[in-house]
């Protein structure tokens, strides 16, 4: 262990100092403590008066960044419970792309209610079914104060992406709304309907390549693929307009085992004949490749020296060695088709780009395959004056694409800055009497945890956070109360639908379901069993209580 860690060397985050065993209680108190010191170290990012946080690795390397996601998994925590809390931000990352924060401190808040209600003598598993009573409510109250997606509506998607991208520091308010706008073209581009009529975004085909230089403000929406590599051979163009493209998943050299093969040369002229034969071999495979017109190769294996030169005495481009991920993301880009015999090649399979560019980024070659038409795959690329600034606008970006496809996939938004959580707690408060026993008590303080995030929002842009809960409460009782949440530039409360702070259902749904899912698994354990014994000095020495999850 290390002594950046989150509490470092203290054996105690996983057993108290001199325990070996937690039974009961205790074990409960204990993760609930350590799931709510997770929770209060991100609180302060949350919202756009949110402040970043600089993560130092033992190496020197530097994250500043303002996402919840990203600092949990840099954070280096080694208790299981914490470890939980870093997977539910990992999945909200990975199932929405956004609210990787609030899913933390919702947790953390839910787990801190439930303490109460341990205290007042209830069991865990009253709080458990009274949670998940309040959970499944809460998806049927944020899709009754929903508002419905227009695809078309533009305005609508940007302020979505505005709002995800609100609390990075990545460039002044232009900046963003360009960032935003490539976003939308990206996902406007690849998605698709699959067989039912349901839209489809796959992520993997908004590609993001990133190099240092320029400014943020320079990203760019590439119509096709960008690759890591250079044109394989001085002598072959550098650039090439309405390029016809081969893709290939084909060695362009004399496989080894052919060479090693035993071949025994005993005189110079043998060894002649043996080279021009192997020569020959190339120059037919370029032979092949000549004849149906390719402009450009793209091949995910090799090609040998020799075969580069036919290829540049033909004038064609070449890129060797390219990844299959990029390999797909060009058949879709190009409408290509992945070639793995060149005795197949024909030329209806050969991909279309408007422009293969050879360009110089930032003392590196990369290779634009752009202008294609009406491309299923998209490249941003990303700019910006320091590798932080990147990494932190990659990160934005994904948040974005997360955000605005959510808001697509799903169909519905709902009111930002705290405006839906006010009124999941007002509705689930009514719910509560109809739930009645000691669940109902579950339900109410459900209610009150989700109340957290118009809160801590407040208390973040250093405002009044119980004056202004008791506002937000009251309006959202009134008739045309649904959108007002709290106002972080002004001490009050204002109208998110003319903010435009609007955020897609599925990202405060997934939020809420695994919160809950994370509160229960946590409040199950009740015996934490240091299963190999504590080492010495290196606190747990590894020993996590069975089914605890993390990795
Ligand atoms: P997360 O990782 O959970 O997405 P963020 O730091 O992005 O965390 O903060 C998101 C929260 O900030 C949401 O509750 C959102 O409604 C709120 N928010 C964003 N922009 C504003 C704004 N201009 N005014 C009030 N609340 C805002
Ligand atoms: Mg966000």
């Amino acid at each position: 262990m290390s002594d950046n860690r989150l509490g470092s060397g203290q054996q105690d985050l996983f057993l108290p100092e001199g325990t070996n065993r937690l039974l009961g209680r205790n074990a409960q108190r204990y993760n609930i403590a350590v799931a709510m010191a997770v929770a209060n170290a991100i609180k302060t990012t949350l919202g756009p008066k949110g402040m970043d946080k600089m993560l130092v690795s033992d190496l020197g390397d530097i994250v500043i960044t303002n996402d919840g996601a990203t600092i949990l998994s840099e954070m280096n925590v080694e208790h299981p419970v914490a470890k939980i809390m870093v997977d539910i931000a990992k999945t909200q990352d990975k199932e929405v792309g956004d609210g990787t924060t609030s899913v933390v401190i919702l947790t953390g808040e839910l787990l801190k209610k439930a303490q109460e209600l341990l205290d007042k003598g209830i069991h865990p598993t009253t709080v458990i079914k009274g949670y998940k009573l309040a959970a499944e409510k809460s998806t049927e109250i944020l899709k009754e104060k929903a508002q419905k997606v227009d695809i078309d509506n533009d305005s609508i998607l940007q302020k979505i992406a505005m709002v995800s991208m609100g609390s990075k520091n990545i460039g002044d308010e232009e900046t963003k709304t360009q960032l935003c706008k490539i976003v939308i073209k990206a996902i406007k581009q690849v998605m698709s309907k699959d067989a039912s009529g349901k839209v489809v975004i796959d992520h993997d085909f908004i590609k993001i390549e990133k190099k240092p230089g320029k400014s943020v403000a320079d990203t760019d929406l590439i119509n096709g693929v960008l690759i890591d590599k250079e044109i394989a051979h001085p002598g072959m163009p550098k650039s090439c307009r309405d390029a016809k493209i081969a893709l290939l998943d084909v060695a362009l050299e004399i496989e080894k085992t052919e060479v090693d093969a035993k071949i025994e040369i005993t005189s110079p002229e043998q060894m002649q004949t043996f080279l021009q034969q192997e020569e020959h071999m190339l120059k037919d495979m370029v032979e092949k490749i000549k004849k149906v017109k390719a402009d450009v190769i793209i091949t995910q294996k090799g090609a040998d020296d020799v075969a580069l030169h036919y290829l540049s005495k033909a004038g064609i481009i070449a890129i060797r060695r390219v990844k299959k991920s990029d390999m797909e993301k060009l058949t879709r880009a190009t409408s290509g088709k992945i070639i793995t015999s060149l005795d197949d090649l024909n030329e209806s399979d050969l991909g279309y780009a408007g422009l293969v560019e050879e360009r110089k980024i930032g003392g590196e070659q990369m290779v634009f395959i752009e202008k294609c038409k009406n491309p299923k795959s998209v490249t941003i690329f990303v700019r910006g004056g320091t590798n932080q600034i990147i990494d932190e606008g990659e990160r934005s970006l994904t948040d974005a694409i997360g955000a605005v496809s959510s808001a697509i996939e799903s169909g519905y938004y709902n009111y930002g800055g705290g405006a839906i959580e006010v009124d999941l707690a007002n509705g689930l408060r009514s719910f509560a009497t109809d739930v009645g026993g000691r669940e109902q008590l579950a339900v109410q303080m459900f209610a009150d945890a989700l109340e957290i995030i118009p809160t801590v929002l407040a208390e973040n842009a250093g405002i009044d956070s119980i004056n202004i809960l008791m506002q937000l409460r009251n309006k959202h009782k009134t008739k045309d109360g649904i959108s007002y949440g709290v106002d972080i530039f002004k001490e009050g409360i204002t109208d998110m639908a003319t903010k435009g702070i609007l955020e897609p259902m599925k990202v405060k749904q997934q939020a809420i379901l695994s919160a809950a899912e994370a509160a229960e698994i946590i409040l199950r354990i009740d015996d934490m069993i240091a299963s190999r014994g504590k080492a010495p000095a290196g606190g747990m020495g590894g020993g996590m209580p069975p089914g605890m999850g993390g990795e």
